[in-house]
């Protein structure tokens, strides 16, 4: 294959120039990083479950009306996307207390929220992703007053949606982040969802064991990390009875074969 050009890497993702103006290609890597990226690691098979799990909410989001950049799958490993200026915020929604709320409040991991919470962290992994409020993102230009009130809008939509969809499957939907981006028709900017949506940056857990089912296991040192994101995918319907991780793992089939 022609070699394209390399736009950005980043943790879990590569960015690829895509074969039209425009678009741009996603790679899944299993890499996986924690705090900052101070704790990194491998999950073989991950790159493989994220491109599929991420495919399938974005799709059914689009089909509910929330504009996303997600164009189609292309491989196991790989999406074509719309390019977009990312914005530089991190959306957290929240519906049960973990994690960095827990910590930073003193509140109890598991604890249900009287009202779903929205967070925004500044994007920027020299300052650790510092927490802000919409003050700081309309004093530095961050985002435009409307653009964060249809992101906020956009993060319900999601939420009620992801909440439902996994609470069917026997998943709690605890928290999630969410990024977005802009795209121009002409003078006029448009917010749509983009990155991903997957067990790297949700918190899902089981409903009757509480067994955490995402990047926790990773975080926590808990283990079966590619067993849990297996479940969620097969929960979801996207994988197929029998099929296991080695079928997955292609990029150390392409590492072996020295592509
Ligand atoms: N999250 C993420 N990327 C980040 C920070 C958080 O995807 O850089 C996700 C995380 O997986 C969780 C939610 O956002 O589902 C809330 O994370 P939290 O603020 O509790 O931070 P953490 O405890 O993960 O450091």
């Amino acid at each position: 294959m022609a070699r394209r050009r390399q736009i950005y890497e980043g943790k879990a993702k590569i960015l690829y120039e895509g074969p039209e103006p425009g678009t741009i290609i996603q790679y899944f890597k299993d890499d996986a990083t924690a705090f900052n990226a101070q704790k990194k690691g491998t999950i073989s098979g991950k790159g493989v479950l994220n491109n599929r799990i991420s495919e399938h909410v974005f799709t059914l989001l689009q089909h509910i009306g929330v504009p996303t950049h997600f164009i189609r799958r292309l491989n196991m490993r790989e999406q074509l996307v719309r390019q977009c200026e990312i914005i530089p915020i991190e959306v957290v929604v929240r519906n049960v207390v973990a994690g960095s709320l827990s910590k930073r409040l003193g509140i109890e991991e598991g604890t249900q929220l009287p009202r779903t919470l929205i967070e925004y962290y500044y994007k920027d992994d020299a300052l650790g992703d510092p927490m802000v409020t919409e003050e700081h993102i309309a004093c530095f230009g961050w985002a435009g007053q409307e653009e964060m009130h249809d992101i906020a809008d956009m993060a319900i939509r999601v939420n009620d949606f992801m909440s439902g969809m996994f609470a069917a499957i026997g998943i709690r939907l605890v928290d999630f982040k969410l990024e977005f981006g802009r795209v121009f028709d002409g003078e006029f900017a448009r917010v749509i969802l983009a990155d991903e949506i997957s067990p790297d940056g949700c918190r899902l857990w089981d409903m009757e064991t509480g067994e955490k089912l995402d990047k926790d296991r990773f975080r926590r040192d808990l283990g079966g990390e590619v067993e849990a994101y297996q479940e969620v995918a097969r929960r979801l319907g996207l994988l197929p009875e029998g099929l296991d991780t080695d079928v997955l793992d292609l990029e150390s089939h392409r590492k072996k074969r020295g592509k």
